[in-house]
């Protein structure tokens, strides 16, 4: 490796795709087959849809996978990463029906089979770009691993899994009210239903009884769907109904008699509180209807159209018939009156159409016995989730779990593997297709034309993309998988029913640990979204900071339970720290020309020995933090040691012994303590930045391998304690506040630091003078001084500014150093340019008409200017004093 200077400035782009290329050429992603020797680590991806398109959701989720799989690795485990794309349904079949529009066609016109041919070219022209968004993240994923859940191995365990729960009867087919879309022609989960409050209306309609006269009136927003209705329902608790239940009710426009049920479901606040009963076209008018056997009528199709059983309606559009309907009522008188109502309405969450309830045939999967299993596993443990709140919620969900709908009627996904027999309809369920019924020994069997949700593959990735159904070594070696990192969005959709598939399957929880991340938000915490257009783009970021910058900004703001508040200015922030690190390093190389591979103790310096006890701490607890997955913990651990302790302290007590002459005993302690600390801590950054520190240790000599190949530095001979050398800790500490204590007065005021001052510190007790007297040196050179004393007297020097540390007293003699009428003329106007300037602040504030027109946000960046100008002046005055009071 050359001992080559870093270049002046750091420049992320040329060194972040060589380093990657170099990465993925020397196979460091790459887990080993082979076990026993290492402790294997696994995660694996929560898969990207193929038609992802990175967004600071993918960068926080993946970032955070990508430290904890490179920081087990620097601790010697055998790290799988395993990677790859989701084939997402409905996503990828609308991005390719939107380009089949383009040119004037549709999905019917193209033919099923040619139409997948067409999702497959998308995919192998456009279906990598996720991927490679991931590589510039720097997601150090086993590529050579990649999975697709539609690929052959993985479409074979949806196979086997589904013929296996049909055969054990977890899985069913059956009439069910399901969300319908009719414009994707497809069944949605209840997760997949986006509700949104609509300004509609209640129509209150006359019922009238079958025999006799008098009616009972009903109120609906839908009243299209009373041509379905086949009963009506009232609360048994409801008085003003008692004479209704022996009656039996006339249906309006379809004059079909239909009876009077009792149903405790029925809330009596609500409308007149009489209810119509549609069992084919409401979720709960289902529930009830099965509960009394009533008769289910399907009066809209799968298109939204009106049926046949709708009478005179059938073949109007749903909205078209609402229009008829009420028409008709009122021509009839049977219509009593219409109120405006708001109410919740539920849209697809795909294409935002209206969805209907709908009677379908469709398959299911039984969740109830396969929740119970993974509730068990979360409640002893087997299973972490991290942050621990999210427990409650997962246990909530799974004790209410409802059967799965599975299939869904589009086409790009794993098809049914049922088929039906033509002759006596006898549904054959096997993992490939039969040549003859086994029933009836027919030849015409039908595949079902429904696919299975994509939630379906995806909740077998754990084990699927290791190979499952074979017994593969990786299977052995990396399930259970180490973590789960996922958004809690998805904590329902996937992680759930992977525990269910993955107990069921595999006899094991899929995974040890779940850690839910937060959200990544705008600067005020808003949810970034086009329409607010507060959307930050991490791919021009990257390209705007570098990816190291951006990687250590989520990692410093990703704290539990937190969103992480994310702008441009912080990611700015950051890459002062990156800039920080480099030029640090650059100026130890200059010094730095041969590897110290052994640290002379004898000849050590106090700040020697104390930076080696803070690199200890620092590695320490970044480990902690890191093994509890406290992201922002480890990154403000690193910022501190680095920025404050090794530049700000370490780097500048030093200078004097780097500028010795060669070869003297404490200037090769003092090298190969640096050299030594810069080592340790490019490892301890590595994980968070992997770019710049792989470039920089490429130039630090003595390194020959990758950084990727080093190990993490926690020293086998750990006491416990956080700090190895608690005496030279001490001192330093005692050593830094006098300094700190001189340069704040040297701030207050105002003297030039160039300007040498003369020093005294005072002290009763003598092992503090002994130590200050000792490191004398050390406070002369930082604090630039040209005499220090040190005194055992409580007499106070005149004109002499002070602060106190301890038990000492800090004397700064002022004498000759500043002009006393000339400072104090100077804080004088400095005082009152601020008084002018707060008066203008405080009369816009105390201004009516401003504060009522101006937005929030405004206000609240004006009365910050009031606090700070306030601050400002506070200390000014403080000064002020001060120096009056040493005055001449
Ligand atoms: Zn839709
Ligand atoms: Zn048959």
């Amino acid at each position: 490796m050359s001992s080559d200077l870093l270049d002046k400035g750091y420049k992320p782009h040329d060194v972040e795709k060589r380093w990657y290329d170099f990465w993925e050429k020397e196979g460091l992603f790459s887990a080993s087959e082979r076990g026993n020797v290492q402790k294997s680590y696994s995660i694996v991806i929560p898969p990207p849809n193929v038609t992802g398109v990175l967004h600071m959701g993918h960068a926080l989720n993946n970032t955070l996978q990508d430290i904890l799989c490179r920081y087990r690795r620097l601790c010697g485990d055998n790290v799988l990463w395993m990677p790859g794309t989701d084939h997402a349904g409905i996503a990828t079949q609308n991005v390719v029906e939107k380009k089949l529009a383009s040119e004037g066609l549709n999905r019917h016109q193209v033919g099923r089979e040619k139409f997948i041919e067409a999702v497959w070219e998308w995919r192998r022209e456009y279906g990598s770009a996720i991927i490679n968004q991931l590589k510039r993240l720097g997601a150090s994923c086993d590529w050579d691993r990649e999975r697709f859940t539609m690929d052959e191995g993985l479409s074979k365990a949806v196979r086997k899994v589904f013929v296996t729960l049909y055969q054990e009867g977890l899985i069913y087919r059956g009439n069910y009210i399901i969300n319908w879309c009719i414009r994707c022609h497809t069944a949605l989960a209840d997760l997949e239903v986006e509700h949104e409050v609509h300004d509609g209306f209640l129509y209150y309609i006359r019922y009238p009884y079958s025999q006799g006269k008098g009616y009972v009136v009903i109120a609906t927003t839908r009243p299209e769907t009373m041509l379905g209705d086949t009963a009506v329902a009232v609360n048994p608790n409801d008085e003003r109904y008692h004479d209704l239940w022996s009656r039996k009710i006339l249906l309006p426009l379809m004059n079909r008699e239909i009876p009077v049920i009792k149903d405790k479901y029925v809330d009596m606040s609500f409308g007149t509180g009489a209810l119509k009963i549609t069992p084919a076209h409401d979720p709960n008018d289902f529930e009830i209807g099965n509960r009394h056997n009533l008769e289910r009528v399907k009066v809209i199709d799968d298109d939204g159209q009106m049926t046949s059983e709708a009478g005179k309606f059938k073949g109007l559009d749903r909205f078209e018939c609402r229009k008829a309907v009420v028409e008709a009522l009122k021509e009839e008188g049977l219509l009593e009156k219409i109120e405006p109502y708001q109410h919740s309405i539920g849209h697809c969450y795909r294409c935002n159409t209206i969805i209907e309830p709908n009677l379908s045939k469709q398959w299911f999967v039984k969740a109830k016995p396969l929740a119970e299993k993974a509730v068990r596993a979360v409640e002893n443990g087997d299973t972490r989730i991290v942050p621990e709140i999210w427990t409650k919620t997962y246990f909530e969900w799974m004790n209410n779990i409802k059967d799965w709908c599975i299939s869904r009627q589009i086409w790009w996904g794993h098809q049914i593997p049922a088929w039906t027999c033509e002759s006596c309809e006898d549904v054959i369920v096997g993992m490939n297709a039969p040549e003859t019924c086994s029933a009836c020994g027919g030849t015409k069997l039908m595949q079902d034309t429904d696919v299975l949700d994509t939630w379906f593959s995806s909740a077998l990735w754990p084990f699927s993309t290791m190979g499952w159904p074979d017994q593969t070594p990786i299977l052995k070696l990396f399930y259970p998988t180490s973590v789960l990192v996922t958004g809690f969005d998805i904590l329902f959709f996937w992680v759930a029913r992977m525990m269910m598939m993955g107990i069921h399957f595999m006899g094991d929880v899929p995974f040890k640990d779940v850690y839910v991340h937060a959200l990544v938000r705008d600067e005020e915490g808003k949810k970034m979204s086009k329409s607010t257009g507060n959307v930050i783009d991490p791919l021009s970021v990257i390209d705007t900071y570098g990816t190291d910058a951006f990687r250590f900004t989520l990692a410093a703001f990703a704290a539990q339970g937190r969103d992480v508040k994310m702008s441009e200015k912080r990611v700015e922030g950051y890459r002062h720290f990156i800039n920080k690190i480099w030029n640090a390093a650059r100026f130890s190389l200059m010094h730095i020309d041969k590897e110290y591979k052994d640290i002379p103790n004898e000849s050590l310096s106090l700040v020697d020995r104390w930076i080696l006890s803070r690199r200890f701490r620092a590695a320490k607890k970044v480990s902690e933090a890191l093994d509890s997955y406290r992201f922002n913990d480890a990154a403000g651990v690193l910022y501190n040691f680095v920025w404050h302790e090794f530049c700000d302290w370490y780097l500048e007590a030093i200078k004097p012994t780097l500028y010795e002459k060669q070869g003297t005993n404490r200037k090769e302690a003092t090298l190969s303590v640096l050299w030594r600390v810069l080592h340790d801590t490019l490892i301890l950054l590595h994980p968070f930045i992997p770019f710049v520190t792989e470039e920089i240790w490429d130039k630090l000599p003595g390194t020959e391998n990758s950084i990727m190949k080093s190990v993490f530095p926690l020293d086998a001979a750990d006491d416990g304690s956080l700090c190895r050398d608690r005496e030279a800790e001490s001192i330093m500490k005692l050593i830094s506040d006098i300094i700190t204590g001189i340069r704040n007065i040297r701030g207050e005021m105002n003297i030039s630091p160039s300007l040498s001052l003369a020093v005294s510190i005072h002290s009763q007790e003598e092992p503090t003078r002994r130590t200050v007297e000792q490191y004398k040196d050390i406070i002369i050179n930082l604090a630039q001084l040209k005499s220090l004393s040190v005194e055992n007297t409580r007499q106070r020097p005149k004109s002499a500014a002070t602060a106190v540390v301890d038990n000492a007293v800090i004397f700064v003699y002022l004498e000759g150093i500043i002009d006393f009428t000339q400072e104090i003329n100077r804080l004088d106007k400095e005082i009152g340019k601020l008084t002018g300037e707060l008066s203008i602040v405080s009369k816009k504030l105390s201004n009516e008409d401003f504060l009522g027109k101006a937005p929030n946000h405004v206000i609240e960046k004006v009365k910050e200017k009031q606090r700070n100008l306030m601050e400002k002046q506070r200390n000014l005055q403080t000064n002020l004093d001060k120096i009056k009071a040493l005055g001449v």
